[in-house]
Parts: C-alpha cells; sequence; structure tokens
C-alpha cells in the first residue's frame, strides 16, 4: 500500500544509520562518526551534549539531522507505571508512543502510520482513517525517546502495537526493526510485530533473517464474524492467514500469539472460544486477553470480568494457552489511538492532568 500523497519530506535525525552519517560527515575523520553514532544510538544524547564532538560541528549538525518528534502531550498514569506521549510530526501530523513499565524492565508500544486504513470500526485508529506512513527515523526516535524516559530502567522490548499497520508500511518498519536490532541492540525475540493480518507482509516476513516475534490481532475465530470486526479478512480470510501464519512460525521458530479484545456479546460466545481453540492446536498459537477498550465510535462495550475469566476458562479446557491482560493506562487514555482522539476532540490543546475514563 502506498500513501495518497507522496511528499519528498526531509529526512530527520534517525533516518540516517551509520553510512549515512558517514557520508553526511566525508569531510572529517571516521572517529567523528563514530562519536556521533556513539552519542545518536548508544547514548541517545542530545546533539549539543555530544561532548566528544566540538562545538561548531555539534551546531551544524543541529541544523542536519533536526528531531523527527515534538512533544505535544505526556501523560503518566497514576502510580507512574505506564507513560505516554503524542507527538507532533514535522507536517503537523500527530502520533502516539506509550511505554510501559515492569519490574526491573520496560516495553515500548509505538507507531507505524498516522491513522489506519485497516478501519477496525471497535479501534481509535481505525476510526480516524489513513493518512500517511511513518518513516523509519519516526519510529526509531519512538524507541529512543521511550528508552531515555525509561532509564534506569532497561528498555528490553519493542512493540509494533501503537497507531497503524505495521505490515502495510513494511519498508519503513522493517528498517527500524533492524535498525533496533543492530543498533539499539534489542534481540529479534524481544520486538514484537503485531498485523491485523496483511498475509503479503507475513510472508515476507518468514523470508528476514531476523525472527521478530508475530502477534496477529484475530479477534473473531468465524470468517463471518471477523469479516465484520476486522475488515481485511474478506481479502485474507482466516485459512489463509493461518497458513501464512503456519509458515512464518515454520520458518522462525517462535511461537505465534493471537490478540483478543473481548467485545461484550460480539466475540466471547462459546462458539467462538471453540474455534479459536481449533485454530490455535493447529498453529500452538497462545491468546492474550483484553477487555475491549471503550471508543468514542463503537457503541459496544468490552466483556465484563466474569466473562473474560469464562472464555479464558474454555480456551484452557479445550488445552490453548491464554493469558488475560491488564488495561494499562485508561486513566490516560492509553488505548490505541484514543490520546489522539480525546486531543483533537480538546481542539487539540495540551491537557495536562490525566483524565479518569471508566473502561466499562
Ligand atoms: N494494526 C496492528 C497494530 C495496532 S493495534 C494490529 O491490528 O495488530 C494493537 C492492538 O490493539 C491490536 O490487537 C488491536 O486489535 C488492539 N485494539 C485496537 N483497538 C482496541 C480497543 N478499543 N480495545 C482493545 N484493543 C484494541
Amino acid at each position: 500500500m502506498t500513501a495518497p500523497t507522496r511528499r519528498k519530506r526531509p529526512e530527520t535525525r534517525y533516518d540516517h544509520d551509520r553510512d549515512a552519517l558517514g557520508a553526511l560527515l566525508d569531510q572529517h575523520p571516521t572517529y567523528r562518526v563514530d562519536q556521533l553514532w556513539q552519542g545518536l544510538y548508544a547514548e541517545g544524547l542530545e546533539l549539543e551534549d555530544i561532548s566528544t564532538l566540538p562545538k561548531a560541528l555539534r551546531a551544524d549538525l543541529g541544523e542536519l539531522l533536526p528531531r523527527a518528534l515534538h512533544e505535544r502531550t505526556q501523560r503518566i498514569s497514576e502510580g507512574g507505571e505506564t507513560h505516554k506521549w503524542l507527538w507532533g510530526l514535522a507536517d503537523g501530523d500527530a502520533v502516539e508512543t506509550v511505554l510501559m513499565h515492569y519490574p526491573g524492565r520496560s516495553t515500548v508500544c509505538v507507531s507505524s502510520q498516522a491513522g489506519c486504513a485497516m478501519a477496525c470500526g471497535f479501534c481509535a485508529t481505525g476510526q480516524e482513517g489513513f493518512r500517511r506512513h511513518l518513516t523509519t527515523g519516526e519510529i526509531v526516535e519512538q524507541v529512543i525517546r521511550a528508552r531515555e524516559a525509561a532509564k534506569p530502567r532497561r528498555l528490553s522490548n519493542v512493540v509494533f502495537m501503537g497507531m497503524g499497520e505495521p505490515l502495510a508500511n513494511y519498508d519503513a518498519v522493517w528498517g527500524a526493526v533492524r535498525r533496533i536490532h543492530g543498533d539499539l541492540g534489542l534481540s529479534a525475540r524481544h520486538i514484537t510485530m503485531s498485523t491485523v493480518g496483511v498475509v503479503p507482509g507475513i510472508r515476507r516476513m518468514a523470508e528476514e533473517s531476523l525472527p521478530v516475534s508475530l502477534a496477529v490481532s484475530l479477534h473473531a475465530s468465524t470468517d463471518e464474524l471477523r469479516n465484520e470486526l476486522v475488515p481485511l479478512n474478506k481479502q485474507y480470510p482466516i485459512d489463509v492467514l493461518a497458513e501464512a501464519c503456519a509458515g512464518y512460525v515454520a520458518a522462525s521458530g517462535r511461537r505465534l500469539s493471537f490478540e483478543w479484545a473481548l467485545i461484550d456479546g460480539v466475540n466471547d460466545t462459546r462458539d467462538q472460544a471453540t474455534h479459536l481453540a481449533e485454530l490455535c492446536r493447529e498453529l500452538r498459537a497462545h491468546v492474550n486477553l483484553i477487555p475491549l477498550n471503550p471508543t468514542p465510535g463503537y457503541p459496544t462495550i468490552g466483556t465484563p470480568p466474569e466473562g473474560v475469566a469464562r472464555f479464558q476458562r474454555w480456551l484452557q479446557d479445550a488445552g490453548t494457552n491464554a493469558t488475560i491482560r491488564r488495561n494499562r493506562g485508561t486513566d490516560i487514555d492509553a488505548a490505541c489511538g484514543q490520546l489522539r482522539a480525546s486531543q483533537m476532540k480538546d481542539g487539540g490543546q495540551s491537557v495536562a492532568a490525566p483524565r479518569r475514563r471508566s473502561t466499562r
């Protein structure tokens, strides 16, 4: 898929890999490239703080390597375990990044597109429609900003579960995966690609040398229901998707996981659990259950806790491994696309204090 209008944007700081930094500094000794790379990638410094570089050079580089992300809003949940940013981009658009802290380590959830063309009705980003792809630099910078904010905790995992469909922006996303692995030192299995089921992208991933983890946002185990919840299913129905997943599991050796947002009275039925368990057996997949987060454009609510527990039990009784994930940061609009949606509604003004949202 390509953007409807392809404007040439100036490259930003983290669009430059080591070779591109070398080209930028071709009039300088090569150790300057190492110092610049070290400052930007290994230490996550601001250019003016890379003290190994001469002052005049730092100033010049400031012009040549602009940041991609400008903080519009930042919110930290009560207790401080979830940290969310709304970033303004150079062209005026905005995307979100969420950082989640666990004991001793942190995970960042990054956006891959501004908006999304997949049109899943229950998703706040899907409700907005597609605006443009993010560049590799815009994705990598989300990881670096989060890594710096996480300190002294170690940023151990990157998940492509923010705004957008990563496999619809394959080249820029895979460029970021390579950078996150090679320049930031995260192992491939600690990088998770989450997709609605873009089959050509899953097949391409199977050809790559980095075996990242794959999560498929399934949400329904029959084509009839999945066509409704995830419109892309009409193009790549469940059996075609399952075959691509099997190919990926065989090629990568990674365990597959299915994401399942439980929607009250819609996909929390016995019948859905039965078909899901069959699929999981075939693919040796694990299920992550999460009650649906309310969004402005979707009238249905998340399954109440007893329904979530029942659905998990049905899966477990059928031999399927299923984990209930906590809804994190609902007090700071941390569900996919919610912060941007609420900010646009508020006229784009910064709201400093977290607003409470009910999860029901
Ligand atoms: N497009 C990719 C990645 C972004 S969405 C994908 O679909 O996988 C990340 C996850 O959040 C997906 O599993 C998505 O289905 C889920 N999600 C979207 N809206 C949600 C909501 N309102 N409540 C709970 N989960 C939601």
